[in-house]
């Protein structure tokens, strides 16, 4: 699959929806056409982040980091696509091939982590009239069935991917250690990493010794899967330094920092001025009162 021009916002992104334009007048097969409809609409801008032509080129549409205004209701953490057409026979199969090609880049950006759907599945619309689940191969969950390869999030040739380390060890490998691991990156295996490995490895019932084998690594970058579609502080977990996941990145969006999943110490940090500001006692530990107060002064409005 050729990579194409997506590139992963620093929001939270958990699910991506598919959209046709409504028309297939080779007039509007353009962003413009788009951009102007949507702001007769009340729109600030162009409502989808990509346009897909009948020639399958993927046009940019609103700004990857900002929100879309696409599926009411159902904008907050999604990527909204959508491909110029109407009628269903006259999508074209460079249509098709582009929107693979883009899902599959958002889909291996995410870990996989990241479901794909009509604008149908959540609005009593018609939109897409083509049948996506067919041409994205999704199942039930919205899980994308295409063969895209999984690219891991931190850049190393594939090579030393699982390099064998271990107390002692020092360099880059350590370094992206300690990144996975949410501690200080000094690329030096002591004592604290150590601490670090040795409490990872026992959460996962291994043996608890400072080995990071192939087996640890992947257990280090495999995304942590959770179900954070809510609003509800009650059903959101408890986090502190060394936590990772969907969670930490809702949690970051709403610190507006950076969105990496992991809770180090700059959301540590984040975490504790936001609490000193609201009158709690400023550790690092974010429970259901924060989540709650979090929610009620942090959440950024939008088009819904
Ligand atoms: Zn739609």
């Amino acid at each position: 699959m050729p990579k194409t021009i997506f590139r992963k916002p620093r929001r939270r992104v958990e699910r991506v929806f598919i959209h046709c334009s409504a028309s297939d007048n080779p007039k509007h097969d353009n962003i413009a056409t788009m951009r102007r409809w949507h702001l007769a609409r009340g729109f600030s801008d162009i409502g989808y982040h990509f346009f897909i032509h009948k020639n399958g080129k993927i046009s940019k549409g609103r700004n990857i980091e900002k929100i879309p205004a696409a599926q009411r209701g159902n904008n907050s953490g999604t990527i909204a696509i959508c491909l110029h057409g109407l009628q269903k026979e006259k999508f074209t199969n460079l249509q098709f091939k582009a929107i693979k090609a883009i899902c599959s880049d958002i889909n291996n950006a995410y870990f996989k982590n990241v479901s794909f759907h009509g604008h149908k599945e959540v609005a009593a619309k018609a939109c897409p009239v083509f049948d996506y689940k067919k041409v994205l191969n999704l199942d039930r969950f919205g899980s994308l069935g295409l063969d895209s390869t999984i690219v891991l999030g931190v850049e190393n040739s594939s090579e030393n991917e699982f390099q064998r380390i271990n107390y002692g060890d020092q360099g880059d490998k350590v370094r992206e250690l300690q990144k996975l691991l949410s501690i200080k990156a000094d690329g030096d295996y002591g004592k604290k990493t150590l601490k670090a490995v040795k409490s990872f490895k026992r959460q996962h019932g291994l043996y608890n010794s400072g080995v990071i084998t192939r087996e640890v690594w992947e257990l280090l970058k495999k995304p942590v899967l959770e179900n954070v579609r809510t609003e509800d502080s009650s059903k959101l977990p408890e986090l502190k330094t060394g936590s990772r996941g969907a969670s930490v990145e809702l949690l970051q969006e709403l610190l507006f920092i950076n969105v990496d999943g992991r809770f180090g110490e700059n959301t540590a940090r984040a975490v504790r001025n936001f609490k000193e500001k609201h009158g709690y006692y400023p550790s690092d530990l974010v429970q259901e009162h924060i989540w709650k107060l979090l929610f009620k002064v942090r959440r950024v409005p939008h088009y819904e």
